[in-house]
């Protein structure tokens, strides 16, 4: 178990400067374990339960490093500053911007994408869901503009559909028809645009699309858009 300075762990996640905590626990501000810590120069083993045993300022420590986030990803939010457009980030407590390490999301959903989006400052994880090899499955609704014709599911299934200005085909992908205009999607890679450029090499366009699934964790029918939780060690498992 690593252990941490008081002051240095409080401002790695977000609370302040080390000075700005050394004021606050003087002021009575920081208890662990239900006493006073008047000393943040004191090391502190970083273990799961702090927050049920540390306030600050009256409420519960937030979650120490090594989380997960399932949040319900809304329309018209982006995943990258490079977009323009309000962050999901945003969506998070403000002090949690500053953490270090930085909370990132795995992977990307479109602006005009809704649904099932995993953040952590879990690095290692991030790249376990990503990476290609461990072919976790992600599941897509999709709405299309036009209804869907009887060789789709074969082209997605077939590993061989290179997308216009790939140079790989795409690893097999399954489609399961929901209706003439709607259907699930599931694939193992995260390319660029990959559902919408997938449809559109079929003379289709999609409308509306919304993730509901990545591995074994399926977005919680009670999470409204723009809500999130966080995941316990036993969900995480879930997705891979
Ligand atoms: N495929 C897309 O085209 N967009 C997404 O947001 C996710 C997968």
């Amino acid at each position: 178990i690593p252990t941490s300075r008081v002051d240095r762990l409080l401002s790695s996640m977000g609370y302040g400067s080390r000075m700005e905590m050394a004021r606050l626990a003087k002021a009575g501000g920081i208890t662990l374990d239900g006493a006073d810590l008047v000393d943040v120069s004191k090391r502190i083993p970083v273990t799961r339960d702090l927050p049920a045993r540390m306030v600050i300022d009256g409420e519960a420590l937030d979650p120490v490093a090594g989380m997960v986030i399932l949040l319900n990803k809304p329309l018209g939010m982006t995943c990258s500053h490079k977009e323009d457009g309000p962050l999901v980030h945003d969506i998070l407590p403000a002090r949690w911007r500053r953490r270090d390490p930085a909370i990132s999301t795995i992977g990307r959903l479109d602006k005009q994408t809704s649904g099932l989006l995993l953040l952590t400052d879990d690095g290692e994880l991030l790249h376990r869901v990503i990476s290609p090899r461990r072919h976790v499955r992600k599941i897509y609704r999709a709405r299309l503009a036009r209804p869907l014709g009887d060789g789709e599911g074969a082209l997605f299934a077939s590993g061989q559909l290179v997308l216009e200005g790939d140079d790989k085909p795409l690893a097999p992908a399954e489609l399961e028809v929901v209706s003439e205009t709607e259907a699930l999607l599931g694939v193992t890679e995260g390319r660029y645009h990959q559902v919408r450029r997938m449809f559109a090499a079929t003379g289709n366009h999609v409308e509306a699309l919304h993730r509901e699934r990545l591995g074994g964790l399926s977005l919680p029918a009670d999470l409204a858009p723009g809500q999130w939780k966080l995941l316990g060690d036993d969900e995480i498992a879930l997705i891979f």
